[in-house]
């Protein structure tokens, strides 16, 4: 029997830049350990494929003129996006992608070990949280 658990993935190894989400897509497909920035102009999106191992290619909104964007940051070679990437289809993966690392999440706050978080991530983290929470307690 082979093993059909899909591999969560841990880091992404590096960042490619492309002109055109198609480009994106197709390094991503090639190179799954890559994470693909389109650019032109202004940084438009990045693409890259679910980490939960689903196979599904994630397009991340960079661009506020586009619609609700992430904030994102190149460190070096290491992207950050902020908040965290919460997808409402597929396999419902909730995760941080900070420095190319993946800090997966739970549902609540309460089901994620942050105690293993890097204490950076956390102060980045912490105003992104309260925001979220009070927005939780508003909607509900
Ligand atoms: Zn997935």
């Amino acid at each position: 029997m082979t093993d059909t658990i899909p591999r969560r993935r841990e880091r992404f190894a590096s960042i490619v830049t492309v002109a055109r989400q198609h480009e994106a897509r197709e390094q991503v497909l090639a190179h799954p350990g890559d994470v693909a920035l389109v650019e032109r102009g202004t940084v438009r999106a990045a693409v890259f494929q679910c980490p939960c191992g689903c196979g599904d290619v994630l397009v991340i909104n960079l661009d506020p003129a586009a619609g609700s964007a992430w904030r994102h940051r190149v460190d070096g070679e290491q992207l950050t996006l902020m908040p965290s990437v919460w997808r409402d289809s597929g396999c419902d993966s909730h995760f941080v992608l900070w420095r190319n690392e993946i800090y997966w999440c739970g549902v609540t706050e309460e089901d994620i070990d942050v105690r293993s978080w890097p204490a950076t991530l956390r102060a980045e983290l912490k105003g992104w949280w309260q925001a979220w929470q009070r927005r939780r307690r508003g909607s509900t």
